[in-house]
């Protein structure tokens, strides 16, 4: 990995390292009393700084070749695949997840970067028929301008892959404010990026947590905003990008459903039902929340689940022997504990627990498996931590209701080998990735993601090939000859 000019994680403006702002401690969630390194928080100044650096590099990043701009992601990709180790490591001592876990989000950032650069390679515009003789009309592509990325946590390698990459290849210049609970990996990532030649300006990091991110939105110079994070956040940050006409593409919330039919092959759905819910300790927004059954497949699914979750080794990331690290920060601990507490105040049973919880001060949380139904907040509110709730219903007709009813709509698996299932699923269920005997985790970079109701915005997808179309704006050009045409 490349070595660092200050012992404080700073924000990189215009080529420059600096470490302005209050300094700030970024810790293992495992291990308390192992600060994984100082940092710097960046206030409103600081991110009028970044922006003023991507403005200043806009036309030259813009104009410099297509070719030119995908060779530095690939190199880029490159990089990342040389710091795999590294990157892993950091990765679970700041995050928490383990390493087999960071080491796949690192592994499809780097390809992220590569797939983003050969697309970066094919033409996206258009060529339409004219009625004047001569004429062509056809779409002129271009980057959208100066954008904002705002990035969570939860994936502190990849969600900033599937932004980036895709922005710097459209040819627009970027101020990225990651996460403030993953400060350090976030540095390094940018030393990465940056050590493969980008011009000065086009990618700038800004470190600090809402002051700084605000602030950013708020710069009338910045043409949009891509952000994954919290609702509240999100919609904060759409009111303020819209209403000076910018452009927002937000990925929010989710609480996603498991459907299992009768008809369900079991062997094939419960480790994916068990991963899906307690994988990356339920800190991805496309975890299994609910496991919707119907009555012929009801106690086998809670009997078989149940098994699972008291299998699951609860440890610190580093240890090769642990399935689930802990949760981001002791806050979090206390928001998911409260949680629970109230599910089980509401009427929720707990069927099971895994009694394999390490003896540590750490944010670790002990996966819980509940039953209950609709009623409980939990049911339709998203808590992120390793909880989920199997529901039983009486009918197909209830299932698919039952998955439906709630604000979220980013992903649903359903389980059957029922083919009229599969199709009334493709056809109705709310959600903007649909899994059909696949868990309603992970996605492919190659394919378009994104959620409906309130898990996304509007915009166009991210990931796959309409990750560019956010990153562009669309012109249509009528190119007539300048002369009058010779007669024959
Ligand atoms: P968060 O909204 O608290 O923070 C996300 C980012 O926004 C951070 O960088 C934070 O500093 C910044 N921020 C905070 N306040 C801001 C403001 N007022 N203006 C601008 N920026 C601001 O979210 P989180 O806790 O980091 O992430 C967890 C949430 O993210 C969960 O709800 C989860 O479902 C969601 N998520 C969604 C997806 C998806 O693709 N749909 C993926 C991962 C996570």
């Amino acid at each position: 990995m490349t070595s660092g000019n200050t012992d404080v994680a700073g924000h990189l403006i215009n080529g420059s390292w600096s470490s302005a702002g209050v300094t700030d401690t970024s810790s293992n969630p495992a291990r308390p009393a192992e600060p994984v390194g100082q940092f710097a928080n960046g206030d409103s100044s600081t991110a009028s700084d970044a922006v003023s650096a991507a403005a200043d590099a806009l036309s030259g990043w813009a104009a410099t070749p297509f070719t030119v701009r995908a060779e530095l992601l690939e190199a880029i990709g490159a990089e990342i695949d040389r710091n795999l180790d590294a990157l892993t490591l950091l990765c679970t001592q700041e995050e928490g997840k383990t390493l087999a876990e960071s080491r796949g989000e690192v592994q499809i950032a780097a390809e992220t970067f590569r797939f983003q650069a050969a697309l970066a390679k094919t033409s996206t515009e258009k060529v339409y028929p004219s009625r004047a003789p001569g004429e062509t009309i056809r779409t002129v592509r271009g980057p959208l301008g100066v954008v904002g990325v705002i990035t969570p946590w939860n994936f502190p390698v990849l969600i900033p892959a599937w932004k980036i990459a895709p922005a710097l290849a459209a040819g627009n210049t970027v101020v990225w404010k990651p996460a403030e609970d993953t400060p350090v990996l976030s540095v390094e990532l940018a030393k990465i990026m940056q050590s493969v030649g980008l011009p000065d300006g086009v990618l700038n990091l800004l470190l600090g947590d809402g002051v700084a991110g605000a602030a950013l939105v708020n710069d009338h110079r910045v043409d949009g905003v891509t952000f994954t994070g919290s609702v509240p956040v999100g919609q904060s940050i759409r009111d303020a990008v819209t209403s000076r006409n910018g452009r927002v593409q937000l990925e929010l919330g989710g609480h996603n459903p498991a459907l299992v039919f009768d008809d369900a092959d079991l062997d094939l759905a419960i480790p994916q039902l068990v991963s899906g819910a307690m994988g990356a300790t339920g800190q991805k927004c496309t975890a299994t929340r609910r496991v919707i059954c119907t009555p012929g497949i009801y106690d086998q699914v809670v009997e078989r689940m149940a098994a699972g979750v008291r299998e699951l080794k609860v440890g610190d990331g580093q240890d090769p022997e642990s399935a689930i690290g802990p949760l981001i920060s002791p806050e979090a601990h206390a928001q998911v504990a409260q949680a629970l507490d109230a599910a089980i105040a509401e009427g929720a049973e707990v069927v099971a627990t895994t009694s394999q919880m390490p003896d540590s001060d750490g944010s670790f949380f002990t996966p819980t498996l509940l039953t209950g139904n609709r009623d409980l907040t939990i049911a339709t509110e998203e808590v992120f931590g390793p909880i989920s709730t199997v529901m039983q219903v009486d009918t197909d007709d209830e299932a698919f209701a039952l998955a439906n009813d709630t604000a979220f709509g980013l992903s649903a698996a359903v389980y059957t080998n029922d083919h009229w299932r599969i199709a009334r699923a493709l056809d109705t269920l709310q959600a903007g990735i649909l899994k059909i005997n696949a868990p309603t985790t992970g996605s492919e970079i190659y394919a378009p993601f994104g959620g409906e109701k309130a898990s996304s915005g509007h915009a166009a997808r991210e990931q796959g090939d309409t990750a560019v179309d956010f990153f562009t704006r669309t012109r249509t050009a009528y190119i007539r000859p300048g002369s009058v045409q010779p007669s024959a």
